[in-house]
């Protein structure tokens, strides 16, 4: 009989090669065992809103229990009627023009969207512009796509505010896209309705789609108010991603929306492609998709955090004065979402490898972050910190991170 065949590795394909998503990383891997030794790890290092004590409002909590029985079927690709049209009323409330309910995805999560809106546009060797930093998902999903990330800089100096001469040297003939993150992960930043009108003409000169993510856009410190770039050109086609994960604390129900809006006319065949990847993957998980109306249309209790006193603006406020109070650690301060992304001095800590860093502080104080360089950040001078946990556990988190960065400054 014939000897059987030698066994063959089994290797992931080509396609993920230049694919990472670093904030569920290595990192994190050395984490879950050190937690299955039985060490308490403190974790300021996702977006995991309802594990820090932030539920999600009961309301929508009631509508899931009291909606599941009935949300056992699929539905349309694109989503329930009422919810989408629920997203409709918020579009003419955040000035989005010319939407209606077929312009409207309902997705499980935004995540699902984004890469279905890269994977529906990108050829090999097109172009999209992307933040750096940025929200590590964006240019996972270009390079899946087939695609090519490139990376616009987003300054540190001006509130990090996207280099609008950084992004128009980097356009070429095979841009086809910008990405803007707004309110932006990891920085924090806010922009003004003058640098996303100038983000608006290069769009137009060029001919670019722009991906929005306005996730964070009802998490907003400081009275600040938030203007949606799709509100801004009807001559443009924007795709809008949002969803309850984080405004509405409801991140595990997996339920997002993309909004096409703008300059439709010409994107006939794009758009038959989204609604062909919405058909493949049938429909967004119905119990989520129901939450969207009762949300939208319910208490905003998310405003009750973000004001001045409120739960999360005092976390903010804390987090800040502790981390930039380290000798050499220096830190815009955030004006939105749930993040803040501080800078090492080079001079007092020669950092090499980040990852490593980050590994070391996990070691040695139980406390894990996120290096800067997962987020597309080029040098290893950053890290982020996600300021969710209490105002207790966030002083003892970052006392140690202190107690860490002094033992580094004296090696
Ligand atoms: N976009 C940004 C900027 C995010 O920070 C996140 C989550 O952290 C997401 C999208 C993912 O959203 P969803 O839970 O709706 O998939």
């Amino acid at each position: 009989s014939a000897a059987p065949a030698a066994a063959r590795a089994v290797v992931k394909s080509a396609k993920l090669a230049n694919v990472c998503y670093d904030i569920r990383g290595p990192v994190l891997e050395r984490a879950r065992q050190m937690e299955e030794e039985g060490q308490r790890i403190m974790k300021l290092n996702i977006g995991n809103v309802a594990h820090f004590g932030l539920e999600p409002p009961d309301e929508i909590v009631q509508d899931m229990i009291r909606n599941l029985p009935a949300a056992a079927g699929y539905t349309d690709s694109k989503g329930l009627f009422a919810p989408r049209k629920a997203i409709v009323h918020y579009c003419q409330q955040k000035g989005i023009a010319g939407v209606t309910v077929d312009d409207i995805y309902l997705g499980n999560g935004a995540s699902e969207l984004i890469v279905m809106g890269m994977n529906a546009l990108l050829n090999t060797g097109d172009e999209v512009l992307l933040p750096a930093p940025d929200y590590p998902l964006y240019t996972g999903a270009v390079a899946l796509s087939g695609g090519t990330p490139v990376h616009y800089m987003c300054d540190e100096q001006s509130d990090w505010m996207p280099d609008i001469n950084d992004i128009r040297a980097k356009v070429t003939a095979n841009t086809k896209a910008i990405v803007i993150i707004n309110p932006n992960n990891p920085t924090g930043a806010l922009y003004p309705r003058e640098i996303l009108e100038q983000i608006v003409q290069i769009a137009r000169e060029h001919q670019l789609i722009v991906f929005a993510d306005e996730i964070y856009d009802k998490t907003l410190y400081d009275g600040a108010v938030h203007t949606s770039i799709a509100s801004l050109a009807d001559d443009v086609l924007f795709l809008t991603f949002n969803g309850l994960s984080k405004n509405y604390r409801s991140c595990g129900y997996r339920a997002g929306w993309m909004i096409v809006s703008g300059e439709k006319r010409h994107a006939r065949d794009y758009i038959e492609g989204l609604n062909m990847l919405a058909s493949m993957r049938l429909c967004a998980n119905t119990p989520g998709q129901l939450a969207i109306q009762t949300a939208l249309g319910g208490y905003q209790s998310i405003d009750d955090l973000v004001r001045p006193g409120g739960r999360l603006a005092r976390q903010r406020d804390l987090a800040h004065d502790l981390l930039t109070s380290i000798p050499g650690v220096s830190c815009v301060k955030p004006k939105a979402a749930l993040y803040l992304f501080p800078r090492l001095d080079p001079k007092m800590y020669p950092v090499k490898d980040d990852q490593q860093f980050i590994l070391e502080l996990l070691e040695a104080e139980r406390v894990l972050l996120v290096q800067g360089t997962g987020f597309n950040w080029k040098t290893p001078d950053h890290f982020r910190v996600v300021f969710l946990p209490h105002e207790d556990d966030l002083r003892e988190a970052i006392n140690r991170i202190a107690r860490f960065l002094d033992g580094y400054r004296k090696r």
